[in-house]
């Protein structure tokens, strides 16, 4: 984990990183983003990548990243 990593909370409920807040999480899809372009620039294609594009908050209080939509969702 680099310096620079957004600092987050192992959820055991959801078995995930959870973050405290939505602005730790909102950094986090900013990074996911931004090494996901790095990734698609190396191997010029997009297709078959994760994409986590937005946050719920779990029962336990953290925000999880997540790529599916809400409907998806267990709330
Ligand atoms: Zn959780």
């Amino acid at each position: 984990m680099s310096k620079r990593s957004v600092p987050y909370e192992w959820c055991g409920l959801c078995e995930k990183r959870g973050f405290h807040s939505e602005h730790d999480a909102n950094k986090a899809l900013g990074r996911a983003a931004t090494t996901r372009n790095r990734v698609a620039d190396r191997t010029g294609t997009r297709r078959g990548m994760h994409r986590e594009n937005r946050f719920y908050d779990c029962d336990l209080g953290f925000y999880h990243l997540t790529s599916m939509s809400r409907k998806d969702v267990r709330q």
